[in-house]
């Protein structure tokens, strides 16, 4: 059996930092992710790579009603920007037109970027904000959302059963060698080990070994964050890295998942378009080799469930 390389991608611009904005400024560096969304949909084009596109749908369709707001931004800084209008629009609202039509997955990232584990205690308001999302993925595309990703990789199984009723049908788990989640509760020393193993190999590499959650739902884990940052040499063994790991799983009909943010790119656009484009060549080159290929999420779902 050949292996599926994945790419999911977690879009949600100044939404993803709901909690830490304090400033208006802060707002203006997600000005550039428009244009570095539209160069990696042009890449992905090129290489014929489908990606699931995991949204903040409150980018699509914000709503002033506050019991959606209530679970981690009401009266914040972040808010009453958005409900004052006082910042720029495209610093936190997107078209998802362009990822519709070029047919990849549009995948639930909540709709507020609330977090699951932080703030369980509003249980209530999480899902209320869940199914927000996947209503309004519903809406805007002829598919049914079935796939989600949490804020902060907060996966939460308490939130992962009330899921499956609503149509959800995977989600991604966190790597299984060192958890990608980020809570209150994460030690500085699981963040340093994460960190180092971007480049060295700390802990035997995470394949999205694909398997039936507790909860019912199908999980697809991530492998590995694409951690772009200023020292070209970090790069090019962190890119190594990744292409070893890409090749070992096409070799033996291994999953491989990377995953990011669109917003990882900031000012680091020129390394981390060369770094992304390379990661794409050896995928090309593995398609060939060893019949690797493409896939979203949800046809990982799929073929899974055959
Ligand atoms: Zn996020």
């Amino acid at each position: 059996m050949c292996g599926n390389f994945i790419i999911s991608l977690d879009y949600e611009k100044a939404w993803g930092f709901n909690d830490l904005l304090q400033e208006k400024q802060d707002f203006d560096k997600f000005l550039a992710v428009d244009g570095i969304v539209k160069e990696k949909l042009s890449l992905f084009h090129e290489f014929n790579i489908k990606v699931t596109w995991a949204i903040v749908t409150g980018m699509i369709d914000i709503r002033t009603n506050n019991e959606l707001f209530e679970c981690n931004s009401n009266d914040s800084f972040f808010t009453n920007c958005l409900l004052l209008n006082n910042v720029p629009e495209n610093t936190y609202k997107c078209s998802i037109d362009e990822i519709v039509l070029k047919g990849h997955e549009v995948a639930s990232h909540t709709h507020t970027h609330v977090y699951c584990d932080d703030d369980f205690s509003q249980k209530k308001y999480i899902l209320s904000d869940i199914i927000k999302s996947i209503e309004t993925i519903n809406n805007i595309s002829n598919f049914n959302c079935s796939t989600i990703i949490f804020p902060r990789n907060q996966v939460n199984i308490e939130i992962l059963k009330e899921l499956k009723p609503l149509g959800v049908k995977c989600f991604r788990g966190n790597n299984s060698t060192i958890s990608d989640s980020v809570t209150d509760q994460t030690k500085k020393t699981t963040k340093v080990l994460r960190y180092l193993d971007s480049y060295f190999p700390i802990y035997p590499t995470s394949y999205s070994n694909v398997s039936i959650h507790d909860s019912g739902l199908i999980n697809i884990p991530a492998s590995r964050f694409l951690r772009i940052t200023d020292y070209k040499i970090l790069n090019i063994i962190h890119l190594n890295r990744i292409k070893r790991e890409m090749t070992n799983a096409a070799v033996n009909g291994y999953n491989y998942h990377l995953w990011w943010h669109p917003h990882n790119f900031i000012n680091k656009e020129i390394i981390g378009f060369y770094v992304l484009k390379e990661i794409l060549k050896h995928f090309e080159f593995l398609k060939v080799q060893y019949d690797f290929k493409s896939s979203t999420m949800e046809e990982v779902y799929r073929e899974y469930t055959l």
